[in-house]
């Protein structure tokens, strides 16, 4: 984007830091540019750490909610029956590998 110089008037890149003809810092714009800048940095510092830590939250608290062990009230009829058959099979196990002279 093609800008003009504030004291001559020559028209200068927009990434020029100096007017090639009179050798002048821009205008007086080139001075507010790099604060409002390091302003939208900054903003944008803020909400990427924000959204970061939002989404590690919900990873973090997810991942919690998975490996939280469910309590028997909350089981379905057909969990229920599964964790039965593990613990009858586990019963069954731990009896086949018991000595059988005691
Ligand atoms: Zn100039």
């Amino acid at each position: 984007m093609k800008k003009q110089c504030a004291n001559c008037g020559h028209t200068i890149n927009e990434n020029d830091a100096i007017c090639p003809v009179c050798g002048k810092d821009r205008d007086s714009e080139g001075y507010k540019h790099p604060q409002k800048n390091k302003f939208i940095a900054l903003i944008g510092i803020v909400v990427f750490a924000s959204l970061a830590f939002y989404l590690v939250s919900q990873i973090v608290s997810f991942v919690e909610e998975a490996n939280k062990p469910k309590e028997f009230k909350d089981l379905t009829n057909k969990e229920m029956q599964q964790f039965l058959e593990w613990d009858a099979n586990e019963q069954q196990k731990k009896h086949e590998n018991e000595k059988f002279f005691k």
